[in-house]
C-alpha cells in the first residue's frame, strides 16, 4: 500500500500505556463486529476461551438495550504504574491513523454521494485489556467494533498474530482488519446492526448465527469497497500484491478453516463469520465493484 498522502485521523485514542483492565466483567455483552469468531487465546486459559465464545458467538448485535453494564463488577481500573506511557510504536500509530483517515475520506465521499453525512468512528488502541462501552475488551478477542460507544478496539499485537499464526503478513492484510471494523461502523450508521439485533432477538441460535454471517460478510465486502476507492493525490493507494495479502487474511480467518484447526471438525450451524471462500468472495466483490450497494445486506 502507498500510505502517506492521506490525512492522519484524529479520531484515535492511545490507551496502550494504561495497563490491564483485566476483568471479564459480565461475559456476554453487546459487542459485535469481531473480526474472528474466536481467537484462541494466547494465554491458553480454557475459561477465557469459553467466555470468548460466549462473547462473540452468542451475543447480540446492535446498540441499545440489554448490554453489559459498563465497568462491570470484576473490571479493574487502569493500573497506575504505567499510566500515561504509550507503548505504541510511532510507526504503528501512523499506520493505524492513516488507514483510519483514509476510511474517513473514502466513506465520507461515498456517503456524500447518497446525500448522507459520514460520522467517523474512533479507534482505541490498547494493550492486553481495556474497558469498552460493550464491556471489558481483551486482546485475545481480537479487534472488534462496539456499537454502544461507536468505537473500534484493537490491540496492535494482533497484527503479529495475523502474520505469524494465521500466515497473513503484509500491510494490506492489516488494513483489511481495520477496514472490516470500520465496515461495522458503516453498518451501524446505516441501521443494519440494529436491524440484525432485532431479527436475532426473535431467531433461534442457528438462525441468529446465519444473520451474523451476513453482517460479517458485508463488513468484509465494505473493506473491499474502501480499498477500491482509497486514493491520494497520485491515485489508488493499492499496490501490486496488496489484494492478495487481504485475500490470504480473509482465507485464514474463515470459520471452516479456524474450526478445522482448532477442533478438527467443521460445524456449519455454528458459523458466525462465513467460510474462507465466502469471506474471500465478499472482499473481492467489494473491491471489484467499489460500490457499497454490491455488498449483500440482511
Ligand atoms: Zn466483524
Amino acid at each position: 500500500m502507498r500510505l502517506g498522502g492521506e490525512p492522519e485521523s484524529s479520531n484515535f485514542e492511545d490507551r496502550t500505556g494504561q495497563g490491564g483492565g483485566f476483568g471479564f466483567g459480565g461475559g456476554g455483552g453487546n459487542a459485535l463486529g469481531c473480526l474472528l469468531p474466536l481467537v484462541m487465546s494466547r494465554f491458553g486459559i480454557v475459561g477465557v476461551i469459553i467466555l470468548l465464545l460466549g462473547y462473540c458467538v452468542l451475543t447480540q448485535l446492535g446498540g441499545g438495550g440489554g448490554g453489559l453494564v459498563p465497568g462491570g463488577p470484576t473490571t479493574t481500573a487502569p493500573t497506575s504504574q504505567s499510566a500515561g506511557q504509550s507503548r505504541l510504536p510511532a510507526q504503528t500509530k501512523e499506520f493505524l491513523t492513516r488507514v483510519l483517515g483514509s476510511t474517513e475520506q473514502t466513506w465520507g465521499e461515498l456517503f456524500a454521494k447518497s446525500g448522507q453525512r459520514y460520522v467517523p468512528t474512533t479507534m482505541v488502541a490498547y494493550t492486553s485489556g481495556t474497558q469498552s462501552g460493550c464491556g471489558a475488551a481483551q486482546a485475545a478477542m481480537g479487534p472488534f467494533y462496539c456499537p454502544d460507544d461507536k468505537k473500534i478496539y484493537i490491540d496492535p499485537s494482533f497484527f503479529n498474530e495475523l502474520s505469524q499464526r494465521f500466515g497473513a503478513p503484509g500491510d494490506f492484510a492489516q488494513a483489511y482488519v481495520v477496514a472490516h471494523e470500520v465496515g461495522h461502523h458503516v453498518q451501524d450508521l446505516e441501521g443494519t446492526l440494529d436491524q440484525a439485533h432485532n431479527l436475532q432477538a426473535r431467531a433461534s441460535e442457528t438462525e441468529g448465527n446465519a444473520i451474523q454471517v451476513k453482517v460479517e460478510l458485508q463488513a468484509d465486502c465494505y473493506a473491499g469497497v474502501w480499498a477500491a476507492n482509497a486514493r491520494d493525490a497520485q491515485g489508488s493507494i493499492m499496490e501490486q500484491g496488496d489484494l492478495e495479502e487481504g485475500m490470504r487474511a480473509a482465507e485464514a480467518i474463515g470459520d471452516d478453516t479456524l474450526q478445522k484447526q482448532s477442533q478438527g471438525v467443521v460445524v456449519p450451524e455454528s458459523f458466525t463469520h462465513g467460510t474462507s471462500a465466502q469471506r474471500m468472495n465478499a472482499l473481492r466483490t467489494g473491491y471489484q465493484s467499489g460500490n457499497p450497494a454490491a455488498c449483500k445486506s440482511l
